[in-house]
């Protein structure tokens, strides 16, 4: 059995697999999946706000 690699949508906090993401954006290195249209843009708003500096 493989692995899921879920991954978390930073603005709104839903996990989903990576082929769910509505899009990938990527963000000083980092990429970052998001769910939904609503989602992306409030990233690019302001994504510092979204990310979480941790591991
Ligand atoms: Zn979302």
């Amino acid at each position: 059995m493989s692995k899921k690699h879920l991954v978390k949508d930073p603005v709104c906090g839903r996990r989903m697999s990576k082929n769910k993401a509505f899009i990938t954006i990527q963000h000083r290195g980092e990429q970052y999946y998001l769910c939904c249209p609503k989602c992306q843009s409030e990233f690019e708003k302001a994504p510092e706000k979204y990310i979480q500096h941790q591991k």
